[in-house]
């Protein structure tokens, strides 16, 4: 059983540099005292990172990441991650979690490997929680508080009682 603060607090603290680095305003919400999840502590701090690292390098300089825990859903607890660059546009989108897939402006610009995605993708499913992407079907590479973006939700079932 494990408490998403005490999971996201390391994390977020690389975040916060990385970010500074790149000039990125990093935004965190983590409500303290949520109900415990179930979740390999592992696996969950390796899929968050694959996560974290790809908004903090797909996202433009100037561009904003939010990193927020705090959803309840159906007894599952979601960790959002959102960020303001590109977006991933839709014939990306069909393919995410597929080994060595990578989009196609990545594949030209950002250096990577293409497995992120997959290893969090396997890793959450083998915890029984699920990750959800939304992106609009855009890929514009202007950055602004209204830029299409991308949004991750990783959701872990909440401990029972
Ligand atoms: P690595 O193995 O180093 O993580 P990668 O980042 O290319 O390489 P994934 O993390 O699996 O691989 O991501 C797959 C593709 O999804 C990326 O190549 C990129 O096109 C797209 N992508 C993922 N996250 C974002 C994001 N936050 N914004 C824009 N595109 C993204
Ligand atoms: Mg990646």
């Amino acid at each position: 059983d494990c408490s998403l603060a005490d999971i996201l607090e390391p994390l977020l603290i690389s975040a916060k540099a990385i970010a500074q680095e790149r000039k990125l305003k990093l935004i965190t919400e983590i409500q303290q005292n949520l109900p415990l999840v179930r979740a390999n502590v592992k696996a969950l701090r390796e899929v968050l990172t694959n996560i974290i690292d790809n908004a903090l390098k797909y996202t433009p300089t100037g561009g904003k990441i939010l990193i927020q825990a705090g959803q309840e859903k159906a007894n599952f607890q979601g960790i959002v991650i959102s960020d303001n660059g590109p977006g991933i546009p839709p014939q990306d989108l069909e393919h995410l979690g597929e080994r060595h897939y990578r989009g196609v402006q990545a594949q030209t610009e950002i250096p990577g490997t293409g497995l992120g995605l997959a290893i969090a993708k396997q890793l959450i499913e083998q915890m029984q929680g699920k990750i959800e992407v939304f992106s609009p079907a855009i890929n514009s590479k202007l950055t602004s508080p209204d830029a299409p973006g991308t949004t991750f939700i990783i959701w872990l079932p909440e401990v029972e009682n």
